[in-house]
């Protein structure tokens, strides 16, 4: 059978790391076994629901290279579906009508706290008989539709928890139909998923709790139940959920901070799966062919932002020379330097080894200043270290002196560069780092 995946964000932030490793498991297993990925915007929520988020969300996912199939879904022009499916729950008697006031759940709900158990409801309008029902629906009493939790457990095959059991008695009566007639998001979702034809769900641990509801929901209506699996979440070093507090959060931050959409997929697929060898810096043809969702981990993952700078200096590292030229070129302009024609393959030899060491694309124009002026400050440590100590500037001198009789060819060829100044320190009798640190 060919699977169905999809990614539902809900629209009301950047997308976060969290959800675009969600969307990036998503479409591996989509397009590894040739299946579907399609996207929903969960916007129910008018009031978090923003354009600008569902923007966000297209750019952020194409910018990583995540495409999805067939037309975007929108929750909210779903409704009366939706409406529909509490309806089917009422008249099947998985469901029923819940006359309790704001004012008596909130009642209800203090009692509770003060009594220090649980606020579950306590199903007070489950099993009112139907005269009472009609008679309060003459007098347009206003309602709310609750599901009827069945006793029992609910058992499902997570594909990353394993076997996971449930008893129904935690789970409260939930509402699935507000008394303003609005869907609740457990509805909503079992709905979109069924109606979609989703076969495997793939999202963060924290819907853990809810997949019970949905579940029970979709055994009430009668419908097929996907497979669901649970990506546990990406912690910062503190161990706590990562967010903005610990600095970027969002795709669009790293992009903008140079991060290449290739080094984030990587970094990002490799939090939580592992391949099973040691290779680290992949493409993403070949994380399709390795991508295997049982070797998901189910511990959190730690977001480490040195380890993502290290995968975007490898990948910066693979980009061919003519590829980050333009924007070289470009950052040139931006900053008034200009090339002679004459100059193009030494400066090009230069943007290749600045390239070889930039761990972010930014970083990398700002190393070809040095190309164009000379620094306005040395390190002090470093001049301590290595310029001023052991007549380093001298040797130095020297070195320009041999350098400056020798022919052009030697400076664009780094090995034969290399094995120059090492003869050189060879013949001063010193260590070559002695001329090579302050060279640099
Ligand atoms: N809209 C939910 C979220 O953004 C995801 C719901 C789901 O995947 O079932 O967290």
């Amino acid at each position: 059978m060919s699977q169905i995946l999809r990614f539902a964000p809900s629209p009301s932030g950047f997308l976060h790391v969290g959800g675009a490793r969600t969307a990036i498991f998503n479409w591996l297993l989509a397009r590894k076994c040739g299946g579907k990925l399609l996207l929903r915007i969960e916007d129910t929520n008018r009031q978090r629901s923003t354009e600008q988020s569902i923007k966000q969300i297209f750019s952020g996912l194409k910018w990583l290279g995540i495409d999805w199939d067939d037309e975007v879904l929108y929750q909210s022009k779903r409704r009366q579906r939706h409406i529909e499916a509490a309806r089917q729950l009422l008249d099947s008697g998985h469901a029923y009508r819940c006359f309790c006031t704001k004012e008596e759940l909130d009642e209800k709900r203090k009692i509770a706290q003060q009594n220090k158990i649980d606020n579950r409801y306590d199903r007070a309008c489950r099993n009112l008989p139907q005269e009472a029902i009609n008679e309060k629906l003459a007098k347009n009493h206003q309602f709310s539709v609750r599901f009827k939790t069945p006793q029992g457990e609910i058992f499902f095959n997570d594909i990353i928890h394993g076997e996971t059991r449930i008893n129904n008695e935690t789970l409260d009566d939930f509402i699935i139909l507000r008394s303003d007639g609005t869907p609740i998001y457990q509805l909503a979702v079992v709905v979109d998923d069924h109606d979609m034809g989703v076969t495997k769900i793939l999202r963060g641990d924290d819907h853990l709790s809810n997949t019970s509801k949905q579940i029970l929901i979709y055994q009430a209506l009668n419908w097929q139940v996907p497979q669901f699996g649970h990506l546990p979440l990406i912690l910062g070093a503190d161990k706590v959920r990562l967010s903005k507090r610990h600095g970027a959060a969002s795709v669009e931050e790293f992009r903008d901070q140079g991060i290449l959409p290739q080094a984030l997929f990587n970094y990002l697929c490799l939090l939580g799966w592992s391949t099973g060898d040691d290779k680290e810096i992949m493409d993403r043809n070949e994380i399709i062919q390795k991508f295997d969702e049982k070797r998901i981990n189910n511990c959190p993952a730690i977001f480490d932002i040195k380890k993502l700078l290290w995968f975007n200096s490898k990948h910066i590292g693979l980009i061919p020379l003519d590829k980050v030229m333009p924007q070289v070129m470009a950052w040139l302009d931006q900053n008034s330097y200009q090339l002679n024609a004459d100059e193009s393959d030494r400066f090009q030899l230069f943007v290749k080894l600045q390239k070889d060491r930039a761990s972010t694309l930014i970083e990398l124009n700002e190393s070809l200043h040095i190309y164009f002026k000379d620094p306005d400050n040395y390190e002090d440590k470093g001049v301590k270290k290595f310029f001023l100590k052991d007549s380093g500037e001298q040797l130095l001198q020297g070195l320009f002196e041999a350098l400056s009789k020798e022919d052009s060819a030697l400076f664009v060829d780094i090995t034969k560069l290399d094995d120059y100044i090492r003869s050189f320190a060879e013949k001063n009798s010193v260590a070559a780092a002695k001329i090579i640190h302050p060279l640099r």
